[in-house]
């Protein structure tokens, strides 16, 4: 899908005088390209009015940036202004002859000299610059895009604009409307989105583990399940992070006091935010694993175990957050219309997904799963997940 935005600009320069300058290259490419325009469309239009084929056909072929309809006109260096005349008028000719042009009913069209300054989408990049929006365009000239929170769309456009710094959507050829303001009329494409197709009461359970930390099935197709992370990778970074720890920690019972002994704290909190933010990205991968997962099985809903902030304490992984993972899981499916439900977490490792019969002894050990009524064997967390996907026991205050 194509889209325009349009957005205030301004010319980013501390230099008053470079700043006119750069106002002065804007005004002036915008007027060499106005003679191009017209220059370039009486170039064409004569040859096609002339009625012989032939010469229009030529004369569409000599149309490139060496056409001598552009000879001394002073385009803007860096702004490609030719190619994009030569596009456009092309294109407009074209229209121009459907509508009315070759029956007589149209003349020639003449372009205004404040026709807005087209410029490739390559030539405009957007990136942050702290909590402002800037965009480098060519010769060395910046803009700063003007929003403030008050404007009626601000969260709209901040969000447009975030999606193209991240290239999700991508800036196609636009223009600049100079006035006494600077207006850039921004094309985007923007990519369809995928329309969400979940399979009716289709349910995604996801039991939180040790050996691993997420375990996914499938409620209505057992077979379709899948390990997230493993306590393996985990530990290893664990033990990396306990290791430099301890060092630090050694040294720091040998200095005695002042400024070595600030340093060496301070570089056991830099550690511990170190740790932390492991931690977070390892929980925001996973999430964004899940939730892709559901969505590729067509689950619009989600079940996952209630867990308490501070429950789910296991010594292995003390530093590990469940909690936060559950929370990342939640605003994410949210994000993508999956309903998250919250379900009754007792029993559901006891339980046997075949015939329903609950004994602490159906597990015999921490991996394997062997139901004492029926005979059924399964892996562990595979059986608990396709319980907690089957559960119909929600529990409504989250
Ligand atoms: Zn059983």
């Amino acid at each position: 899908m194509i889209a325009v935005r349009k957005l205030k600009i301004m010319v980013l320069c501390d230099d008053e005088s470079k700043k006119n300058e750069q106002y002065k290259f804007l005004r002036d490419s915008q007027y060499a390209q106005y003679l191009g325009l017209n220059r370039a469309m009486s170039f064409l239009a004569k040859e096609y009015l002339s009625g012989d084929k032939e010469r229009f056909k030529e004369a569409k072929k000599k149309l490139t940036n060496t056409c001598e309809c552009y000879q001394n006109i002073n385009f803007g260096t860096g702004i490609d202004s030719k190619s994009q005349i030569t596009q456009k008028v092309k294109k407009d000719l074209q229209a121009d002859i459907k509508n009315g042009l070759a029956r007589g009913e149209r003349s020639i069209r003449n372009y205004r000299r404040t026709f807005p300054l087209i410029t490739r989408g390559r030539d405009l990049k957007f990136s942050y610059n702290g909590d402002e929006i800037i965009i480098k365009w060519v010769n060395k000239i910046y803009f700063k895009v003007l929003i403030g929170r008050k404007d009626k769309n601000y969260l709209e456009l901040m969000h447009t604009l975030e999606k193209i710094i991240n290239g999700e959507y991508k800036v196609c050829t636009s223009s600049i409307q100079i006035d006494k303001k600077l207006i850039l009329n921004l094309t985007l494409e923007i990519p369809d989105k995928v329309k969400k197709e979940f399979q009716e009461n289709r349910v995604l359970g996801v039991d939180l583990g040790i050996k691993f930390p997420a375990y996914a099935c499938v409620s209505d197709n057992t077979y379709v399940r899948r390990s997230f992370g493993s306590i393996d990778e985990f530990l290893k970074v664990r033990i990396q992070f306990d290791k430099r720890r301890k060092r630090i920690q050694q040294q720091l019972q040998n200095v005695k006091g002042g400024k070595g002994r600030k340093d060496k704290l301070q570089a056991l909190d830099r550690m511990r935010d170190c740790e932390r933010k492991w931690v977070r990205n390892y929980n925001h991968a996973l999430s964004k694993r899940i939730i892709d997962f559901a969505f590729r099985n067509k689950c619009g809903i989600i079940h996952l175990e209630k867990l308490e902030k501070d429950g789910f304490k296991n010594k292995l992984l003390r530093n590990w957050s469940y909690y936060e993972l559950q929370d990342m899981i939640g605003y994410k499916a949210e994000r993508e219309g999956i309903v998250v439900k919250y379900v009754e977490p007792a029993y559901t490792s006891q339980t046997c997904s075949k015939c329903g019969y609950v004994d602490r002894e159906n597990r015999p050990s921490q991996e394997h799963f062997l139901c004492k009524e029926c005979g059924f064997e399964i892996n562990a967390d595979h059986n608990a997940a396709i319980n907690i996907a089957r559960s119909n026991k929600v529990i409504v205050d989250k």
